[in-house]
């Protein structure tokens, strides 16, 4: 049994939201109890203390759209004139990358960018993995990775008809053999859906296949509407919008996730609702490849669950909630917006997008819920109570406060120390495949 506490405690839980002085008592991966520092010392006189050292503790944070290996892609040169489209910036950009990616660039990569999780307090990853240089065993080698630092994880292979019809069916295979597998599994640390890439990249044959091909109730990760170019494609082709598309083959359900909807219309809103279907919002990477802000409040005011993700922006979870902050408030011209919002996607539906696929709760502190903890290194210079922690969190914190991070119970960082983990190996094993990996795309 093993008590942390002597810190601000923000619990996620609505019953008991805040306590200045709390504690977090854990036995295995579970918690058993929230509360007072001081009342649980005293009923727990045997448990194994971990000092909060006056930090804030709260849930481990939850990222529901990723792409590890854009890591691969820092130092990148995309400001060469002229001016480049979406398209030019994803065959230029990602898709480059990932049809050179080995299955050993996969592992490193997805090493390097789980410990900048764990140094980020994000303890719990959805990710839509490409790596067509090498599809057979990716999904495989990103949990073994994940395993290995302790990150818990959704994954899907990104399937599209990008690099031909044997590389496909390969994507297809990998999913349902990762998603297979994994169910064969009782470890609720891991586990897999089916990924598609945007619509504009899949033939109507290759929807057919995939959705025939879809293990029962496994669930989809996918983009949708992005950008412009995916709505004006669908109606060229198809003659119909992306989510009408998509749910006629049966893709739009209560387990699918559906990363951006940015250029959604009133119909297709309703098509998400009434399938109860997930969005994620990664302002991020929306405003990075100006594609445009989605309409947020009114998905929300439809009921649609919309979560927060960073879409291979990086690991700071904290700097996606304070980028949607200001985009929207931007973008309505109003200073006063999304006040409540924004904290309701990153802490409130990452939560409950992940119970959707997860079997315990994660994203709060209660008992039976995972042990996932951060310690944040923030003092407050202003009163910090149960009504604006949130306040606290938009205007001084980041990521990189994160002092130590606990998942499943086990310690991954403490007081920002990371647990048999040689980072410095780790990313000097990544620099020398990267900079092979870069030499294999300009070779073309
Ligand atoms: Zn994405």
């Amino acid at each position: 049994m093993r008590l942390l506490g002597n810190g601000r405690l923000i619990t996620r839980d609505s019953g008991a939201p805040y306590f200045e002085n709390g504690g977090v008592v854990m036995e295995g991966d579970s918690i058993v109890e929230v509360g007072e520092y001081a009342a649980l010392l005293e009923k727990y006189p045997q448990a194994e203390l971990i000092d909060a050292r006056g930090g804030v503790i709260m849930p481990g944070l939850i990222n529901t759209h990723d792409h590890l290996r854009s890591i691969f892609s820092r130092g990148a040169d995309i400001a060469a004139p002229p001016k480049k489209t979406f398209l030019q910036l994803l065959e230029e950009g990602s898709w480059a990358l990932d049809r050179k990616m080995k299955r050993a660039d996969v592992s490193a990569a997805a090493d390097c960018a789980f410990i900048e999780c764990v140094e980020n307090g994000v303890t719990t990853v959805f990710e839509h993995h490409a790596s067509y240089g090498e599809v057979p065993g990716s999904l495989f080698a990103i949990e073994e990775s994940a395993a290995r630092h302790g990150v818990r994880v959704c994954l899907c292979y990104d399937i599209s008809d990008r690099e031909g019809e044997r590389k496909m069916k390969q994507a297809v295979k990998e999913n349902v053999e990762y998603i297979e597998h994994m169910r064969q599994t009782q470890d609720d640390r891991a586990l897999g859906v089916m990924g598609l890439n945007a619509q504009f990249t899949l033939s109507d044959a290759t929807l057919d296949y995939c959705a025939s091909k879809a293990p029962q109730g496994a669930g989809w990760h996918l983009h949708v509407a992005e950008a412009a170019l995916d709505v004006t494609d669908c109606l060229n082709k198809h003659g119909i919008r992306p989510l009408f598309r998509l749910y006629d083959f049966g893709i739009i359900g209560n387990k699918t996730i559906c990363s951006h909807c940015t250029h959604v219309n009133e119909r297709e809103m309703d098509v998400l609702k009434n399938n109860d279907a997930l969005v994620i919002h990664n302002p991020e990477s929306s405003m990075s490849r100006a594609t445009g802000c989605p309409p947020l409040l009114k998905l929300l005011e439809r009921g649609v669950v919309v979560g927060l993700g960073s879409d291979g922006c990086g690991a700071d979870m904290l700097r996606a909630f304070k980028t949607a902050s200001l985009l929207h408030k931007h973008e309505l011209s109003d200073a006063t917006a999304v006040w409540n919002e924004i904290p309701t996607l990153l802490f409130e539906n990452n939560a409950k997008i992940a119970s959707r696929f997860f079997k315990r709760p994660l994203g709060v502190l209660k008992p039976g819920a995972h042990a996932d903890l951060i310690v944040l290194d923030y003092t407050p210079v202003t009163p910090m109570t149960a009504d604006n922690f949130n306040s606290h969190i938009l205007f001084g914190m980041n990521g990189a406060m994160t002092r130590t991070t606990i998942i499943g119970g086990e310690t991954r960082m403490l007081d920002r120390e990371l647990i048999g983990v040689d980072k410095q190996q780790e990313y000097a094993h990544a620099a020398e495949l990267s900079a092979e990996l870069w030499r294999r795309m300009k070779k073309k």
